[in-house]
């Protein structure tokens, strides 16, 4: 007797998730290290608050003031400017993905991105009954545009996912790339849409442009947000996306009734209030992210460029002993991506502190065993 009487296709599989252990130094996922201050709190509080008088009412299904919100900020990142019609929100840029696969995949459709990727995304494919393709970054996990476009003219994606900068190698995509895709993807009829997922977009590089600025250039193109990163909002679960509106009118089709509670639109307008203070850390952070690449460069390690909140790096023949060696001097970093490397999320000076000296120690113990170039 099987039970429970699973979905054939997801028998056996375990929940995705970081493995969370209580240590002193994490820097696993990528969350942002310093938290809101004071006064935002109070903020936050007295708007929830207000929320709280009118909790017997259902919230606004359209989450207007919050979308005008979110279009506001994101017009900083674009020349055009943003409507609040071209903008959606919901609980966090996972749930926005999968209402894009809810609408624009399913059954006789497929969804593209090319590896390593985010390792969300065939998950939701997989929800949503969606065929799940995979193409291939370089050995640098920069894209080939030429064999990339072609294995969209040839699959013919409805969705296409490329995070930018990606998760988990931090590489950012040059504009040409995502003009290539969206109209390789426009070749075809119906046509794909290409999904430009920044949820590490405020950590780019100074001239490195957000693929935003090409909306008015590609109807098919989406780009998506999130509060986790950046904004110091994770637990806040708020994410994002900019559009063309009839993108968003087709999310409204399999979108939950009233998917966004009060409490969270509230706080999410609150926190977007305070944007220069959450987001003030982030040059800091930068800062701390090429200290980090250059150290461990200087270490005689492979590194990937990044323009995220993280690095990568390797490659070591043992990643796992690397991985629990860190762990055992309390600090805890990520086993993911290709074969041999590991990401460390950039945290606080005395965090990345804590992660040289451990790291330090434990290259010193594992020498022996490390590889040379790939
Ligand atoms: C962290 C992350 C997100 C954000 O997820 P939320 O659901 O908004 O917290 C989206 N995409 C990528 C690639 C990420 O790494």
């Amino acid at each position: 007797m099987t039970f429970p009487p699973i979905r054939e296709e997801l028998r056996g599989l375990e929940p995705y998730g970081a493995p969370q252990l209580d240590v002193p130094v994490q820097l696993n996922t990528n969350e942002n290290p310093y938290g809101p201050s004071e006064a935002c709190v109070a903020d936050i509080a007295a708007s929830v608050a207000e929320a709280a008088r009118g909790l017997h009412r259902y919230p606004d299904r359209e989450h207007v003031a919050l979308r005008a919100a979110l279009a506001d900020y994101l017009a900083r990142d674009t020349p055009h400017g943003i409507g609040v019609e071209q903008v959606w929100a919901a609980n966090g840029s996972n749930e926005v993905m999968l209402q894009l696969l809810q609408a624009f995949g399913g059954p006789g459709r497929s969804a593209l991105s090319f590896a390593p990727t985010y390792s969300m995304y065939p998950e939701y494919a997989r929800d949503t009954s969606t065929e799940w393709v995979q193409g291939r970054r370089e050995d640098d996990f920069s894209l080939d545009l030429d064999a990339a476009a072609a294995l969209v003219r040839e699959h013919r994606p409805s969705v296409v996912l490329l995070p930018s900068p990606n998760n988990p190698t931090g590489t950012a995509l040059p504009p040409e790339a995502v003009t290539v895709l969206c109209e390789a993807a426009a070749s075809y009829e119906p046509q794909g849409l290409v999904v430009v997922d920044e949820a590490y977009g405020e950590f780019r590089r100074a001239g490195v442009p957000s693929a935003l600025e090409l909306l008015p250039t590609h109807r098919n193109l989406v780009v998506t947000r999130t509060m986790s990163k950046a904004f110091a909002a994770a637990g806040l679960r708020l994410g994002y996306l900019a559009a063309d509106p009839a993108i968003c009118d087709a999310i409204r089709v399999v979108r939950l009734p009233y998917h966004l509670s009060a409490v969270t639109q509230a706080a999410a307008l609150a926190a977007l209030r305070h944007a220069p203070e959450l987001l003030g850390k982030v040059d800091n952070l930068r800062a701390e992210r090429d200290r980090t690449v250059t150290w461990l460069r200087e270490q005689g390690l492979q590194v990937a460029e990044s323009d995220a909140n993280f690095v990568l790096f390797g490659a070591f023949a043992d990643r796992h002993a690397v991985w629990q060696g860190l762990l055992d001097h309390g600090v805890l970093v990520r086993e993911v991506g290709p074969p041999g490397w590991l990401r460390v999320s950039i945290g606080t000076p005395e965090e990345m502190a804590a992660f040289q000296q451990a790291l330090a120690d434990v290259l010193a113990h594992v020498t022996e065993t490390e590889e040379g170039q790939p």
